[in-house]
């Protein structure tokens, strides 16, 4: 059985965004989808919690997919629902979310103050990265930092001079042309 919150499921439609979601908001990264704290989180709190389906390792391995979280030797979360925006969580290898345990249960703490805007991210473990994420490459901050854009021109280039036409040796004046010399 997915664990769910029926309080919050009853008029889900009717209601405005509950104080869960409005923490949050997904949003395009480098990785595809993530997701984006709206609201300030202290550092050591509780941000949100990774539910789904407990099922077994093997089933797991039948079901595949993306949203896995692997709990235990024994136990394998199945966010299958688009309800859990904590599987919107991309990995990272400097995070600012760490994955708990607390009982039966995983919540994302935050690892640092956090700011509204900032995308979250939490280490998917050592296992995971070499199974996974090695292999195609890491696509986290900090191994792949943002690239930064050369700083725009404040004006546009002055136009070239005319070419004087019937000027010195007949050829019009010499144009750079990335240095192909043919
Ligand atoms: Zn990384």
């Amino acid at each position: 059985m997915p664990r769910s919150e029926s309080a919050a499921r009853v008029s889900a439609r009717m209601t405005p965004p509950t104080d869960k979601t409005a923490k949050f908001r997904r949003g395009r990264t480098r990785a595809g989808l993530g997701l984006f704290a709206t609201v300030p989180f202290a550092r050591g709190s509780r941000v949100i919690e990774y539910t789904g389906e407990f099922i077994t390792p093997d089933e797991a391995d039948r079901r595949g997919g993306r949203y896995l979280f692997q709990v235990d030797e024994r136990r394998v979360i199945d966010a299958k629902g688009r309800e859990n925006l904590a599987r919107y969580i991309n990995h990272a290898c400097r995070p600012n979310c760490e994955a708990r345990q607390v009982g039966r249960r995983i919540f994302i703490f935050a690892r640092r103050a956090i700011a509204p805007g900032e995308e979250l991210t939490y280490h998917y473990g050592k296992v995971y990265f070499r199974a996974f994420i090695a292999p195609h490459g890491c696509r986290c901050a900090s191994c792949m930092p943002p690239v930064i854009p050369p700083r725009p021109a404040t004006r546009p280039p002055p136009p070239p001079p005319p070419v004087p036409r019937a000027a010195g040796n007949g050829r019009p004046a010499a144009t750079p042309r990335g240095g192909r010399t043919r």
